[in-house]
């Protein structure tokens, strides 16, 4: 009984603390005041002090180790304690890790490139890459958009080191081994999951790389054989660069200023999901001072689910609402009387996938008959086009996210900034020559994410494995219709309900009949 109330407890001040720091973000977020990032830092800090005190780690890890816990007990007090873990650290040391990283994301956010002494921001270098067909004005852009990368190295490894040296601390091998465990992962699995699928993926991606490859050096008139890295259409090469010249903005623009909204409720609307109480309370539109990043938020994880976006007529937005929405239908149909800890989804990388199968909508022929109602004669227009289309972006991405995770791995392991290491990825996973000129320059580190999101990549990848693992379910289900209202009940049911009950494999089984099986985003785009 004692335990039921301590636990009981311990759920509802963690969520409290939760609570305040989301209503600070959301806040911050949509209004960029002061007063709301002190508030924010602030909640944060409470949060954090909570998770390090010592005496509740012991109570919780004393807890785990007693026979006589339940099934869900158990799943709960795991999730506490494993955000507890990395907060065990002296004070020193957890400021230190604060500082470093917000000292880094100053620097990025501060530097600008420079294009022959020119200062350019990373907008303008994107625009040049996607659209510049001269030669040498590209090069230039992608070599400003790197350096970035020599600034914040030193500072970079000085924060790897001292992430690894926390890690060790704490009883394990170094940081990434560290994270890759609380995200509940086996560091072992993870690898041969990555190196697994690139080795599937390798014919299909010779395959759609050569046709990306023909096109682009067409258009810029380059011999295919030579391009470079800045012959693409971004820094990194996470994007298709397009092929076909198909323009789905025509279903978008001069339809109304809230189309991209109408468009996500139908849909919804569709599979019998409301979110019209999700709409009435998120901040949808452009404004000074706002957030540019679109995410979705449960406030006070009692049902308070809102958005943040800022839509625009065009299939891009379409995409990013359809995505956040489907984060918000799971956050929204969770079961609201399991314990707080349960309340969110089995995993990050679980709700990514729901939010992915939605966002791929954007660019299904499919989606367009049924919700936009296009004629016969551009449904086949887009059926001609698209499937290529998402399958290059899908393969692109996907090869690129291997290629960082894989390094990110190496990062941790051996503490070096291996460039070389980076750039054998770049021609033996993603295809592209490598400028040899570069390969003593730490041009990886201007990724932003290896600061500011250390150790989270991965979760893209296995998002995307669960979207098409997700899509074969409900095809074979639902007899290929998706879009109805037995789809809809059908992740109510078996993904949205449950919560964080299970742990994610556990989840996935019971809803798909098997475990996380990659071979199916392999096969959904090996055409
Ligand atoms: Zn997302």
């Amino acid at each position: 009984m004692e335990k039921a109330i301590y636990l009981k407890e311990l759920n509802e001040k963690l969520n409290e603390l939760y609570y305040q720091s989301n209503i600070a973000a959301w806040n911050l977020s949509t209004t960029g005041k002061d007063e709301y990032a002190v508030q924010a830092e602030h909640a944060d800090l409470e949060m954090r002090l909570f998770l390090a005190d010592k005496q509740r780690f012991d109570t919780v890890n004393s807890m785990l180790a007693g026979r006589d816990l339940e099934e869900f007990e158990r799943r709960q007090l795991t999730l506490i304690h494993d955000m507890m873990v990395e907060n065990q650290l002296d004070k020193e040391t957890l400021q230190q890790l604060v500082s470093k990283q917000i000292a880094l994301q100053g620097i990025t956010t501060k530097f600008r490139g420079t294009i022959d002494g020119k200062e350019v921001n990373n907008k303008q270098i994107e625009e040049i890459l996607r659209s510049s067909t001269e030669d040498d004005l590209r090069k230039k852009a992608w070599l400003a958009s790197k350096q970035v990368g020599i600034v914040l190295e030193p500072g970079l490894m000085e924060l790897i080191k001292l992430r690894n040296e926390s890690a060790v601390k704490l009883g394990y091998a170094n940081y990434y081994e560290m994270s890759i465990q609380l995200q509940e992962f086996d560091g072992e699995w993870l690898k041969q999951t990555l190196e697994s699928y690139r080795d599937q993926t390798d014919t299909l991606f010779r395959r759609v790389k050569d046709s990306i490859d023909q096109a682009v050096g067409k258009r810029l008139g380059v011999d295919p054989s030579r391009l470079m890295p800045w012959h693409m259409s971004d820094m990194f090469f996470q994007e298709a660069p397009r092929t076909s010249d198909i323009d789905l903005s025509v279903y978008f623009e001069g339809k109304g200023d809230h189309i991209v909204e109408e468009l996500a409720t139908k849909t919804y609307d569709a599979i019998g999901l409301d979110i019209r109480d999700i709409i009435a309370r998120s901040d949808l539109y452009e404004r000074t001072g706002k957030d540019q990043h679109a995410f979705c938020l449960h406030l006070d994880n009692k049902g308070d689910v809102r958005v943040l976006a800022n839509l625009r007529p065009n299939e891009t937005e379409m995409e990013t609402l359809l995505h956040e929405m489907g984060h918000a239908c799971y956050d929204k149909y969770t079961d609201m009387s399991l314990p707080e800890v349960l309340r969110q989804p089995a995993h990050i990388f679980t709700t990514e996938a729901v939010a992915m199968f939605f966002g791929r909508m954007a660019r299904d022929p499919k989606w367009y008959k049924q919700m936009v109602g296009i004629d016969d004669a551009n449904l086949q227009r887009l059926e001609g086009d698209l499937p290529v289309a998402i399958r290059n972006q899908m393969l692109v991405a996907t090869r690129w996210i291997t290629h960082f995770a894989l390094f990110e791995r190496e990062l941790y392991r051996t503490e070096k900034s291996d460039s070389r290491l980076w750039y054998q990825g770049v021609q033996s996973i993603q295809y592209l020559n490598a400028p040899e000129e570069r390969f003593e320059k730490p041009d990886w580190a201007a990724k932003y994410h290896f600061a500011m999101a250390p150790v989270y990549y991965h979760n893209y990848l296995l998002g995307e494995m669960l979207a098409s693992q997700l899509d074969h379910t409900l095809r074979t289900k639902a007899d290929g219709k998706v879009l109805t209202p037995e789809g809809g009940r059908w992740f109510v049911d078996n993904v949205f309900t449950p919560g964080a009950k299970y742990s994610w494999n556990t989840m996935i089984e019971h809803a798909t009949s098997e475990k996380l099986n990659p071979s199916y985003l392999v096969q959904q785009f090996n055409y």
